[in-house]
């Protein structure tokens, strides 16, 4: 069966590198679909700039008219931190046979042992996790340990399996951050064609990083 993904972030504000990263993994994975979920109340980054409802709707703008991309606010309609666990708890109570696997860049591969209950991770998915540039594959330590028990190159395994797969994938290197694209408009400068025409209208309007430069309205 073909597996859900699964991408969490803070969005903070979505960008082509996580658009991009995305479709390519719909595509080459043959994911069903891929949930976008903006973190409610990240837990490892204190505090984000946009609000969450902002965020959310700055991702439901990116995803219009995007087949095969959903996005969904489970994370923000619950209180407390929103912990990765939880959410693919939840989604399993609602998709109980159908394979699920969670969408990770490097960077966020890397941090996942300082995650609540990481382990616990596999018993409800597969990890997904792209190549970001600059970041390499860990061979020590305990994600070391854990792809070399659990990573696997095959791409039908997280079709066959419901969870508990580790699988690396490379994807095309677009090294545009959220933190960029925030420096950026704070610096009076424009993002276009770092993140869709919709997100750009939506943080020139609703002003979350700041007053912009009239040249982008
Ligand atoms: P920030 O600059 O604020 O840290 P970010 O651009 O890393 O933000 P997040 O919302 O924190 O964006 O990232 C969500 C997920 O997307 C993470 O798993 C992250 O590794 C991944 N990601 C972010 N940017 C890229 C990119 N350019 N290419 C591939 N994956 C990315």
């Amino acid at each position: 069966m073909n597996p859900l993904g699964v991408f969490g972030g803070t969005f903070d504000p979505i960008h082509y590198g996580h658009l991009r990263t995305a479709f390519e993994m719909l595509q080459a994975l043959r994911f069903f679909e891929v949930r976008f979920i903006p973190c409610g109340d990240p837990p490892h980054r204190g505090k984000t700039y946009a609000t969450a409802k902002q965020r959310f709707e700055m991702t439901r703008a990116a995803l219009a008219g995007q087949p095969g991309f959903v996005v969904d606010d489970r994370e923000l309609s619950r209180d407390g931190p929103s912990y990765s666990i939880d959410t693919l708890h939840s989604l399993r109570e609602e998709i109980p046979e159908r394979p699920m696997a969670l969408i990770l860049g490097m960077d966020a591969f890397l941090g996942l042992p300082k995650w609540h209950r990481w382990l616990d991770i596999l018993k409800v998915a597969h990890i997904v996790v792209a190549h970001r540039p600059g970041w390499r594959a860990p061979d020590i330590g305990p994600l070391g340990e854990l792809l070399s028990r659990c990573g696997t190159h095959r791409i039908d395994d997280l079709h066959e399996l419901t969870h508990g797969r580790i699988h690396i994938h490379a994807v095309t290197q677009l090294e545009i951050s959220s933190t960029e694209i925030r420096e950026l408009i704070e610096a009076g400068r424009d993002p276009r064609f770092l993140t869709p025409d919709p997100v750009r209208e939506f943080i020139a309007t609703s002003r979350c990083y700041g007053a912009l430069d009239e040249r982008f309205l």
